[in-house]
């Protein structure tokens, strides 16, 4: 696959220094995802306290595309509400989706962006998404628990 090399170039760097990849203990839920297409497993751990992303820690196995975009997801959405961070992953998930007619707002996204070139490949666009939909069900279930 090609990707414009400066993408590139982020995706490698999340890959070879990935952010938050330790799994931090006592999160309030754990969940494990699997792409199956491509052989890729992540653990996330989310902290949700007082309706935020306290933090969120992972640890996985995978291709390049899926390690760096749990690491760009980590780094994007901890801190934010849980208002923001799920409109932040459909923002990210739609850029997947859109076979590349949507490059994504690199102002909401950030680092996120280097995947919109990843849409134009079906077969690895679950890679990029496995560690946003995990984040997705840990938060969501994070919520069901607290109310
Ligand atoms: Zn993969």
């Amino acid at each position: 696959m090609e990707l414009d090399s400066l993408y590139q170039e982020v995706i490698l760097d999340h890959y070879k220094r990935p952010q938050n990849k330790s799994l931090a203990s006592n999160p309030t839920i754990q969940v494990h995802h699997v792409n199956t297409s491509c052989g890729d497993e992540v653990t996330l751990n989310l902290h949700f306290k007082g309706e935020r992303v306290e933090n969120i820690t992972w640890d996985a196995v995978g291709c390049s595309i899926s390690q760096a975009s749990h690491s760009v997801m980590s780094e994007l959405l901890k801190g934010k509400s849980a208002e923001e961070a799920l409109s932040l992953v459909e923002e990210f998930q739609r850029m997947l989706q859109s076979k590349g007619s949507d490059l994504g707002n690199e102002e909401h996204l950030q680092d996120g962006v280097a995947f919109a070139g990843v849409s134009k490949f079906p077969a690895r666009v679950k890679c990029a998404l496995l560690g946003w939909m995990a984040f997705k069900d840990a938060l969501q279930q994070s919520i069901t628990k607290a109310n």
